[in-house]
């Protein structure tokens, strides 16, 4: 029963997010719309256990599809974070705004950036490229995020200002434009960089968020250092660069984290 400890954790945190958002909003998507997510990746971790190779891929396309071409594209809402900024200014607690407190503010406390590994429909297209673990070490432009993260939020902000009409519009057409402009962006520092994720490292405003609050994730990868024997497999094969041996939470690249669970499945000696 131990090992199926996470994928019971996170099944009932979605369902708990699920049935309170369901009652307290009198609204039935959000019992749709958690409980699909929590038993996706609930799924997903239950696969991964099995052995199973594409469990995580299987989650990524199941939840990242579905928030992009269900809510995004058939729902028009921008689930990018200028949209996170406009419907917080207007004051709309819906499901954009809920969706960022849920998976990139709050739930990082528990989930740390599960939903990195699991869930973005961004990293879900630039995980089939070719680099998936870094050939090059990190380099230092974490400083790029800042700047993309102001910008969204100076546009929105810009549009309250102006009085610009029919916002709504051009927060869907932003939502379009925003995730080619991601995916474009994506692929190519993923060839520069020979790296899938360096969109991730650098580029992505999300993590402004993602980070400091995953610093304090309940759910970590530990090492057990009485079955470690130094051979440095994880470091390997870990698409964030993360130095998970060490088991402090300052630890090199700690709160890039995405528990993809490479290093444990490739750990000789099962002390992840
Ligand atoms: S860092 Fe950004 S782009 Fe990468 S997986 Fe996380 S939210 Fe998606
Ligand atoms: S390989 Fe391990 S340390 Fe690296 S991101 Fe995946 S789970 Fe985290
Ligand atoms: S792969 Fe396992 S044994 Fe090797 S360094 Fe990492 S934790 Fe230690």
């Amino acid at each position: 029963m131990k090992e199926y400890r996470l994928p019971l954790i996170m099944l009932a945190v979605f369902e708990t997010v699920a049935i309170m958002l369901w009652l307290t909003k009198d609204n039935l998507f959000y019992l749709f719309n958690f409980s699909y997510i929590g038993l996706s990746i609930s799924l997903g971790i239950f696969l991964f256990i099995k052995k199973y190779k594409y469990a995580r891929r299987i989650v990524q396309l199941l939840v990242g599809l579905y928030l992009l071409l269900y809510l995004g594209l058939i729902c028009q809402e921008n689930m990018q974070i200028e949209g996170f900024w406009y419907y917080l200014f207007t004051g709309v607690f819906e499901a954009a705004t809920i969706h960022y407190a849920v998976a990139k503010i709050f739930g990082p406390l528990i989930f740390g950036r599960g939903w990195c590994g699991y869930a973005c429909w961004t990293a879900m297209v630039l995980d089939f490229l070719p680099y998936k673990i870094p050939k090059e070490p990190g380099k230092k432009l974490g400083w790029i995020r800042y700047i993309t993260f102001a910008l969204s939020l100076v546009f929105v902000a810009a549009l309250f200002l102006a009085n610009v009409g029919n916002i709504e519009r051009i927060m869907f057409l932003a939502f379009i434009i925003g995730n080619i402009a991601y995916y474009g962006i994506g692929t190519a520092l993923a060839f520069a960089f020979k790296d899938n994720r360096a969109f991730c490292k650098y580029i992505c405003p999300v993590t402004v968020f993602l980070k400091p609050m995953s610093y304090f994730s309940l759910i970590r990868i530990k090492c057990d250092k009485e079955k470690c024997i130094s051979c440095g497999k994880c470091r390997q094969v870990c698409p964030m660069n993360v130095d998970v041996t060490d088991d402090s939470r300052n630890r090199k690249n700690g709160t890039e984290c995405i528990l993809c669970m490479e290093c444990v499945h490739n750990c000789p000696k099962d002390a992840l």
